[in-house]
């Protein structure tokens, strides 16, 4: 078989056609600056996170408070998935939601089937580069928390899921050997400013047990590390 002979429906790829198509496409998306751009979720604020701890180590545990910080990084974690799907070659469409297709070439853009969205590709990569939004080592957490949070039966059981997820190293599941705490991906702010923070955040007595060993074991784990040390701290 040639290729002049592989079909594609009815038409041979490659048709004079087809190229019309892709080249007023291309022309039409470097011309239009204001396609429709995805919006990711933010980093959670340090305020929040500390509130949840204070009020959950008097004793009781506050519900509101726990979905305030537990859907903001739900929210969080399905940003970080769709991004690495989208650095995949599977951006999500802002437009409707369906995974667009991305087509290569000197103006490289996306397109969904779905709805007809397009948009050149530079400028949807802009949205997500240093965001610190590609989940790398902490997929499989991020994807774990996520598929778990919703269908928590509990809010006791919905704060041990916070509180792993925030204590997650990206070297952990094994994929990645840097020693990025998972948290830079999660909370604002530098590197060295969220693990500080991380460390002297008060729990008071009444937290639950589980909660109080996952900073045990963050600690030691962290402590042998050489990023502990320096390295990356400024990032
Ligand atoms: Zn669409």
């Amino acid at each position: 078989m040639t290729a002049s002979t592989v079909q594609t429906g009815s038409r041979p790829v490659g048709s004079p056609d087809t190229f019309r198509l892709l080249a007023t496409e291309t022309k039409e998306m470097s011309d239009d600056r204001d396609c429709q751009l995805p919006v990711w979720a933010h980093r959670l604020r340090k305020s929040q996170i500390e509130r949840l701890y204070k009020s959950c180590g008097k004793g009781r545990l506050d519900e509101e408070l726990i979905d305030d910080v537990g859907f903001s990084l739900y929210a969080r974690c399905t940003s970080m998935l769709q991004v690495s799907e989208a650095i995949r070659g599977r951006p999500p469409c802002p437009n409707c939601g369906a995974t667009a297709q991305f087509h290569e070439g000197p103006t490289a853009f996306a397109k969904c089937r779905d709805c007809g969205w397009t948009c050149p590709w530079a400028l949807y990569k802009k949205t997500y580069q240093r965001k610190g939004l590609f989940a790398g080592g902490m997929e499989s957490f991020v994807r774990d928390f996520v598929q778990k949070f919703a269908a928590a039966r509990s809010h006791r059981e919905r704060l041990v899921l916070i509180d792993t997820l925030i204590h997650r190293f990206h070297w952990e599941s094994g994929d990645h050997a840097g020693g990025r705490p998972g948290a830079s991906s999660l909370i604002e702010g530098k590197m060295k400013d969220i693990m500080a923070f991380l460390d002297r955040l008060s729990y008071g007595d009444d937290i639950p047990p589980e909660v109080a060993h996952t900073r045990e074991e963050w600690r030691r784990k962290w402590r042998g590390n050489p990023w502990s040390s320096g390295r990356g701290q400024g990032s």
